[in-house]
């Protein structure tokens, strides 16, 4: 299954994509459910039976769409809609530096003992399709296409064989980076948690629609036509299930909580000559199976 948020007037709401087309509202399908994933991640049985029901109808809905049906509720034309992160505010998102075999090499660096974590703000999360907004006085702001696993049943202490089943889902996030920050501060959080530089979607994708742990899922970037980044899943040094394991030694995994698992080689700041993001651009993030997250890049008015 593929499970989004998406804008209905001003409200966000939960839904389900039954195809590229035709997207379903789960609370127009049953006005009990909580309108919020982090209640619905740790248990997504009964959003299951409520994709079965309704799976069969999409050819035919998107059909008399396409000869010029309105689509009526609880559907609704996945094409035209606002989609938003697939969760709106996880209570912690972790992020991954240096877990890619190429991009440790780019940097002539040894491949790290254990996972070196950093956390992002919650706050920097951006809607597919809405604009990265680049402050004035940044001018070193840089992309990282990486796979996020969204956290579905709640833990700590973790197994690496438990971990699968703690996991809701997979999707896309763009680490967007204020190198300057990040260099300068000796840490990460704030170089990392530039409103509007979390950008994270385009939906989640349970497991079963993915090879076990999303491992060997290509990976790329695009900054505009050009390809920035491009490599697979499989050159994760540390795998999500190690990951899992490991941050919840340390603390407690809550439903919607965001592991974002490490960019590959092919980041702006590592080129020579180094490039960084400006306003006009668009960053296009596709992981294989999941899907692709686009961004365009603007100025910050005020
Ligand atoms: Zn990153």
């Amino acid at each position: 299954m593929k499970l989004l948020n998406y804008l209905r007037g001003t409200m966000p709401r939960p839904g389900l994509a039954l195809s590229e087309t035709v997207g379903l509202d789960l609370l127009a399908c049953q006005p009990s459910l909580s309108g919020n994933w982090q209640a619905m991640l740790p248990d997504l049985s009964p959003i299951r039976a409520i994709f079965d029901e309704h799976l069969p109808r999409a050819a035919d809905l998107a059909a008399g769409w396409d000869a010029g049906e309105v689509p009526t509720l609880p559907y609704f034309d996945l094409r035209q809609a606002q989609l938003l992160t697939p969760v709106i505010l996880p209570s912690k998102i972790i992020a991954v530096g240096l877990n890619y075999r190429d991009h440790a090499a780019e940097q002539n660096k040894p491949l790290p003992p254990r996972p070196l974590l950093f956390a992002k703000a919650s706050s920097c999360l951006q809607a597919p399709g809405l604009p990265i907004e680049l402050p004035p006085e940044l001018t070193k702001v840089d992309a990282e296409a990486e796979l996020a696993v969204i956290i579905g049943k709640p833990g700590r202490a973790i197994t690496r064989e438990q971990a699968p089943a703690h996991i809701a889902g997979f999707t896309c996030m763009n680490d967007v980076s204020d190198r300057e920050a990040q260099y300068t501060d000796k840490q990460f959080f704030r170089g990392k948690s530039i409103d509007t530089g979390g950008p994270c979607g385009p939906w989640l994708v349970t497991p079963d629609e993915l090879p076990p742990l999303a491992s060997g899922l290509a990976i790329t970037c695009r900054w505009n036509d050009k390809l920035m980044q491009s490599s697979n899943t499989e050159q994760l040094i540390f795998p999500v299930d190690e990951l899992i394991s490991y941050i919840s030694r340390n603390m407690t995994l809550l439903p919607g909580d965001i592991i974002t698992t490490g960019t590959p080689g092919g980041v702006g700041v590592f080129r020579k000559p180094q490039v960084f993001l400006q306003p006009g651009d668009e960053v296009s993030i596709t992981i294989e199976g999941i899907g692709t997250l686009s961004n365009p890049v603007r100025s910050r008015t005020g």
